[in-house]
């Protein structure tokens, strides 16, 4: 299988390590840039962005995977990694580094962090999710402090929205590719088999 590295210096790293590897990938922990330099595909976990950001400098990672990610290596963003990927936030920071911390960018979108409110900390949905593997079964996601999509650049792709906040959770433009939510948290296995496949096929 395709060797996808996961970033491992804060989140839940262990969870996208075995959804993958159940998916035939060989999934590794990815903390330095010789790691980042032998995978093929790579996962932005979920966690704290400000936490991942910070240890990103201080690793000297976060010049690397811009460059990997000019390159053309397929990543993967859920909730923490979707606001890691993004060219713009709202709540702090973008990939300019203008009003918070930096982001590593590649993602043509503005992503408003902690989008859906204060008293919800965390809540379950079922979303509409067109873009997926069999799109007609309705995807279980789990979010938590999460973010949302707020604008698309001309070339993402929507691939899921949240109903009731009528709100973009997933998005893909070229070989990337994020969610709000964490399918590496629920059974449902689709998310990471369309990235194992876009891996595959790049
Ligand atoms: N709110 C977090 C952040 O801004 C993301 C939460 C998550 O990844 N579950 O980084």
């Amino acid at each position: 299988g395709p060797r996808i590295g996961v970033l491992a210096l804060q989140g839940d790293v262990r969870e996208h390590v075995r959804i993958l590897s159940s998916l035939g990938a060989r999934a590794l922990p990815v903390r330095r840039e010789s790691e980042l330099a032998g995978v093929d595909g790579l996962v932005l976990p979920g966690g704290e962005s400000t936490t991942i950001v910070k240890l990103a400098v201080a690793f000297d990672l976060l010049e690397p995977l811009r460059a990997a990610i000019k390159g053309g290596l397929p990543v993967y963003g859920s909730c923490a990694g979707m606001i890691l990927l993004a060219d713009r936030l709202t709540n702090g920071g973008g990939a300019d580094g203008i009003d918070g911390q930096p982001t590593i960018g590649g993602l043509d979108v503005l992503v408003r962090r902690n989008a859906f409110g204060r008293q919800v900390d965390s809540f379950e949905s079922h979303l509409d999710a067109p873009g997926l593997p069999e799109p007609e079964r309705p995807f279980h996601a789990v979010f938590i402090r999460a973010p949302w999509v707020e604008e698309v650049g001309p070339d993402v792709t929507v691939l899921a929205r949240e109903p009731r906040a009528d709100r973009i959770v997933a998005v893909r433009q070229g070989e990337l590719m994020a969610t709000s939510f964490h399918p590496e948290l629920t059974g449902d296995d689709r998310v990471h088999r369309y990235f194992v496949d876009l891996v595959r096929t790049s």
